[in-house]
């Protein structure tokens, strides 16, 4: 029979330390906190390989006089908090006096900090929870931590580290974070040297989320704001032209803590409710003000979720607050059929149609008309559930289409050649062709003989693209065009890391990458049958693909995924 035990205090600290940190990101966050606690107005974080190497933040807040420096390493120990009242009432970002004790635990951490007024600052070191001797220290007033070898005494933790790429990405993410909560704070965050993110004070929200998100999202927001009352909402959303396929763009915020919470969510988004298709999520920030003792934040150690006291009236009130907005700009869709097939997956699909060509739909004799579901020929899918309703479903409730089950595929050659499109392809059956109509510049209507066949031009095209190109690189015969020049794209630092680490899985499909220095990375090569579309918007596609979370590890399933993703973006649009 096993025995009871006390644990060790090294072992039960590495538990707690679990618990607040799980990877770099998080010893970032419980870093910036403390330093916006300490009333900090400029913050530099420099990382080096992910922050796994090593993180330093430096501060320029109150700092901490020379006997706090041992304190700020003990569990427990906080300046932010002094009894179980003050749970109910907090107003700073820390308050479980657990982050530095946690990070010392599994790290090197060296603090060094100088309080205003002090002629000099002092500093200790802390090697996995093991103190050194507090020294002097010349460092400006502010506070500067130096985390080094994160989980080199838990090799077991480090092993879950992900790529370099990936724990950049979190640490993005966590600034991003902090940086839309506190407009007024100069951050800069540097990777391996290089600068990643250099954010200004700004009084000016919508100029912050334009330097994080770009100025497609910056130029579609609009600001909300709840009437004046305990409870407050205020912030900015997007218009739903800027939608998106996940909601990682729904960033939620009360009392300037960043929070996570899923049936908040799904209030934003039941505003957007008609406004977006089916598997598309709206984008926006929203900023609560709630009583401090309506909230708790103390739910878990990270803080990520909260719990509040009146989560109904928070729901009705995001939910009637954003619909009202979004009522006043009047961007309700009409309902008549659109000229342009709403399509699932492609970021820029024209939303404002052409002007039709003919004043309506021809009058054919409108027997049964078959009509393909476009994935029935188009390859793998992105952001589209399977069980989403098919993108033409307006069109065919619109002209009483009778859908019939999958026809065979075999092209009629007539067909193909009049559509100049490669013999052998899997394309609907095409017998006695008539003519070919595009209507709309967006569909091509097929005569059959009990009917008529509609194609979503796109989607035809980028089957096409996809078979081709798969087929090529199977046989290994995919032409690359070598740019002149190669071109150089400035990217985000993750994405740039992200394409680096994928060098070898691009050259197979024919986008040579190369490290430029800085943030840019310099293209040199590009498949041939893509020749349509520029070079870095066929890059930019991957991208997204390579840095979306549920990308498919497998190298076969990514190189499809990618392969597809190109194909989309390379293939005719409506209108074109
Ligand atoms: P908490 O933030 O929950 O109090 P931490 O372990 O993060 O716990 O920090 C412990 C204490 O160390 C803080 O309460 C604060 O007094 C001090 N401290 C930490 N970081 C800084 C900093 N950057 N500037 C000034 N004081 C700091
Ligand atoms: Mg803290």
């Amino acid at each position: 029979m096993p025995r009871i035990r006390q644990l060790s205090q090294t072992v039960i600290a590495q538990i707690a330390a679990g618990e607040v940190i799980e990877r770099p990101a998080a010893v970032v966050k419980e870093l910036l906190e403390n330093s916006i606690d300490a009333g900090a107005t400029r913050i530099d974080v420099d990382l080096a390989v992910g922050g796994m190497e090593s993180i330093v933040v430096v501060d320029d807040g109150c700092g901490m006089v020379a006997e706090d420096l041992a304190l700020a390493f003990t569990p427990h120990a906080t300046s932010k908090l002094t009894n179980s009242d003050d749970l109910f009432h907090i107003s700073t970002m820390g308050f479980r006096g657990e982050a530095l004790a946690s990070v010392g635990g599994v790290a090197q951490v060296l603090l060094q900090s100088r309080p205003l007024g002090e002629p000099h600052g002092s500093e200790l070191r802390c090697d996995g929870g093991t103190l050194g001797e507090v020294r002097p220290w010349g460092g400006a007033v502010g506070t500067r931590i130096e985390v080094k070898h994160l989980f080199y005494n838990i090799p077991v933790r480090k092993k879950f580290l992900k790529s370099t790429a990936t724990e950049l990405g979190h640490v993005c993410e966590a600034v991003t974070r902090i940086a839309l909560s506190h407009p007024a704070l100069h951050l800069v965050l540097r990777h391996n040297g290089r600068m990643v993110y250099e954010i200004p004070a700004t009084a000016n929200l919508a100029d912050r989320i334009g330097l994080f998100f770009g100025k497609e999202i910056r130029d579609a927001l609009f600001p909300i704001a709840s009437p004046a009352g305990p409870v407050r909402l205020t912030g900015l959303i997007a218009d739903p032209k800027c939608d998106r396929g996940n909601a990682k763009l729904q960033y939620f915020f009360v009392n300037g803590r960043w929070f996570r919470d899923r049936s908040l969510g799904h209030a934003f988004q039941e505003a957007y409710r008609n406004l977006l298709r089916v598997g598309r999520y709206a984008v926006g920030f929203l900023f609560l003000e709630v009583p401090p003792d309506t909230v708790d934040v103390n739910v878990h150690p990270t803080k990520a979720e909260v719990r509040f006291r009146e989560n109904s009236v928070l729901y009705s009130l995001i939910r009637s607050t954003v619909k009202a907005r979004l009522l006043g700009e009047q961007l309700l869709p009409s309902l008549h059929v659109p000229a342009s097939p709403p399509r699932g997956d492609d970021e820029d699909a024209e939303r404002t149609p052409p002007p039709p060509k003919y004043p309506a739909y021809p009058s054919v004799p409108l027997e049964p008309i078959r009509v393909r579901p476009p994935e029935e020929w188009i390859g793998p899918r992105r952001s589209v559930a399977e069980n989403t309703p098919a993108p033409w479903e307006p069109i065919a409730r619109g002209t009483q289409t009778t859908i019939h089950e999958p026809m065979s595929s075999e092209p009629a050659d007539a067909v193909v050649q009049a559509m100049q499109l490669p013999p052998g392809l899997p394309l609907p059956t095409m017998l006695a062709p008539g003519a070919v109509l595009q209507v709309h510049d967006a569909y091509l209507i097929l005569e059959t003989p009990d009917g008529m066949q509609v194609i979503d031009q796109h989607a035809l095209h980028e089957r096409i693209l996809f078979e081709q190109m798969r087929q090529r690189i199977r046989e290994g015969k995919l032409e690359v065009q070598r740019l002149l020049i190669p071109e150089p794209i400035d990217l985000p630092a993750e994405h740039a890391v992200a394409v680096l680490e994928a060098k070898e899985a691009l050259a197979e499909l024919g986008l040579e990458v190369e490290d430029f220095g800085g943030n840019t990375i310099l293209l040199s090569s590009y498949p041939t049958l893509l020749s349509r579309k520029a070079p870095h918007e066929i890059l930019h596609a991957v991208i997204d693909e390579l840095t979306a979370k549920d990308r498919p590890p497998a190298k076969e399933a990514l190189l499809d995924h990618l392969l597809a993703t190109m194909a989309c973006k390379a293939a005719v649009k409506a209108g074109d």
